[in-house]
């Protein structure tokens, strides 16, 4: 689930590992790729990963086409 960085921490989601359930800023923030600028929220009680979020970049979608 890709969700929008300036609005997650305000969204609820649910944990489909442990049942938790919060707002997106109670997430943990997990691995973040440099490459592609995406973020993993985790679950805050289990650590499964539930969400990421991936920064806004225009000059990052050729890059995409090229090489994956
Ligand atoms: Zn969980």
């Amino acid at each position: 689930m890709q969700v929008n960085y300036d609005t997650y921490k305000s969204m609820d989601f649910t944990c489909p590992e442990c049942g938790w359930h919060g707002k997106g800023e109670e997430l943990l923030n997990g691995e973040f790729s440099e490459v592609h600028l995406i973020g993993d929220l985790e679950c805050p009680k289990c650590f499964h990963l539930i969400a990421h979020w991936q920064a806004p970049l225009t000059n990052n979608t050729d890059y995409e086409k090229n090489y994956s």
